[in-house]
């Protein structure tokens, strides 16, 4: 436990962007015991009080917007139109969540009182208490956000354990609320598995996003504590490009869709499921992929940029070279340079293949053929995951016949698999998600207990004797 961890630019992985100690897990349940304190604080402060920190952290989220962007770039790679928009929707995320801190907290509903007694039967929503937010690194300032924003907002406190490979990102987010907030309210906890860990058995309310073997065990870990937890995991998201597709502009989604940041959001295409005959499709997604323009992720044209880690671009070789052993066959030119790993289109792949079934999380892409919607769809659910899915196409009928078919929290009609909007519910299916949808008003529900409340008059005193006589 007494390693350092250390986070490294992967376009430059001589560049150590972080070092830190690891928080050791034995200390974490005096960090909690600090947090609650300051969570009976922040409760006390009332919506105007907690919406104006979370719009301050906003406007200085916007004052910092440039060297946050460069940090993203920095610390993992992220092409730098992509590293700015992220920064434009943490602001987002933090402006929707100061508002949110006075909106209605319950419902009022008609009591079942004798008709002697008025009163009130409403619904209150409470902060939780604690909420432990464990997060990856690939959106390393809106996924904490879009996490802690809500848990503040409700009148939480936040424990945040972020992804190793993103620790000065996580310590940018924190330094957003300098001043802002109770001492310890908001603590970014360094660390690895353990520190994890650590924060789930001290949390009052889990949020973790993932891969999808650790987010299973989360979920295992906080169902045992008794804790409510909601878990955002993988997908192998697939894209259904129906034979009336308009070509050019959809291989041109499809590509990026899959390629775009190296391959490396939960929501990246990785299953391009051509109805009918896909050699037009193949020949354009080939020149499209071709098109893409790689390299240093701090030039503004470039869309993909490197893997975080030796250990992802390892899973991509070992996954192209399993491919082929397979039977796939690779569409284009492959390799890797550094942590630059060229974008890998496949087709002709088993789809029971692992490489077809498992996410790779890296610019690698499949391309399977059927002859029908109805099989698309089959194919499309014959997976574990169930995160998005994207279609294609313009008869509106065949468009809806396949977005009511497919078994995913996300559907997305003639648009990318990629892009989330803050301000609804997201989350996947099967073993994409565990628990409740995370973002919009689906956050607030999640980081608050409702309890009912009966509100009676006081029973009416009795009559006396000579008034009733
Ligand atoms: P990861 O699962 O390796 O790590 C996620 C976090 O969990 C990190 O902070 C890590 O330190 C921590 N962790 C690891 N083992 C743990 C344990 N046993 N107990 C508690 N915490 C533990 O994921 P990653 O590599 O950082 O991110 C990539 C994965 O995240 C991909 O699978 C991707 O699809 C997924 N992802 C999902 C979403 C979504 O919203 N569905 C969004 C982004 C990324």
């Amino acid at each position: 436990m007494s390693e350092l961890i250390q986070s490294r630019s992967p376009q430059n992985p001589d560049d150590v962007v972080a070092e830190h100690a690891p928080v050791p897990p034995h200390r974490v349940a005096d960090l909690a015991a600090r947090a609650r304190v300051a969570q009976a604080a922040w409760r006390r402060e009332g919506p105007a009080g907690r919406a104006a920190a979370l719009r301050v952290a906003a406007e200085r989220m916007r004052a910092r917007a440039d060297a946050t962007a460069a940090l993203i770039v920095r610390e993992v790679g992220k092409p730098v139109a992509e590293a700015r928009a992220e920064v434009g929707r943490a602001a987002a995320i933090l402006d929707y969540y100061a508002q949110s801190c006075f909106a209605a907290t319950g419902d009022l509903l008609p009591p079942s009182l004798p008709a002697e007694q008025p009163g009130l039967l409403y619904t209150e929503r409470r902060p939780r208490g604690v909420a432990g937010l464990v997060t990856p690194w690939n959106f390393p300032v809106a996924i904490p956000l879009w996490k802690a924003a809500p848990a503040l907002a409700t009148g939480n406190a936040v424990l945040l354990k972020p992804s190793p490979e993103a620790l000065a990102c996580a310590e940018a987010v924190g330094r957003l609320f300098d001043g802002l907030l109770p001492d310890g309210l908001l603590q970014v906890l360094p660390g690895g598995a353990e520190t994890g860990q650590a924060v789930i058995d001290a949390a009052d309310v889990v949020s973790f996003t993932g891969s999808a073997a650790v987010g299973a065990e989360v979920a295992v870990a906080a169902a045992r504590a008794g804790v409510p937890v909601q878990a955002e995991m993988g997908g192998q998201n697939a894209a259904v490009v129906l034979p009336d597709a308009d070509l050019a502009a959809t291989a041109a989604m499809l590509a990026a869709a899959a390629m775009g940041y190296a391959g490396q959001k939960c929501t990246a295409t990785r299953r391009i499921v051509v109805v009918g005959d896909p050699a037009p499709l193949t020949e354009a997604l080939v020149a499209a992929v071709a098109a893409l323009p790689c390299g240093d992720p701090a030039r503004a044209d470039v869309t993909v940029g490197p893997v975080i880690t030796p250990v992802a671009r390892d899973r991509v070789r070992d996954a192209v070279e399993a491919a082929r052993a397979g039977g796939g066959r690779v569409l284009t030119p492959g390799g890797d340079t550094g942590l630059f790993v060229a974008p890998v289109l496949l087709d002709r792949l088993d789809p029971n293949h692992p490489v077809a079934r498992e996410e790779t999380f890296g610019p690698l892409a499949t391309i399977f053929a059927v002859p029908t919607p109805a099989a698309a769809v089959a194919l499309v659910n014959d997976v574990r995951y169930g995160l998005v899915t994207s279609v294609h196409g313009r008869d509106i009928g065949l468009l809806l016949e396949v977005a009511r078919g497919v078994d995913s929290g996300l559907i997305r009609v003639n648009a990318p698999t990629t892009g989330v909007d803050f301000h609804a519910p997201f989350g996947g299916e099967k073993a994409s998600s565990h628990g409740p949808r995370e973002q919009g008003t689906a956050a607030l529900d999640f980081y608050t207990s409702t309890r009912t409340v009966t509100l009676a008059a006081p029973p009416p005193p009795p009559v006396p004797a000579e008034e009733s006589a």
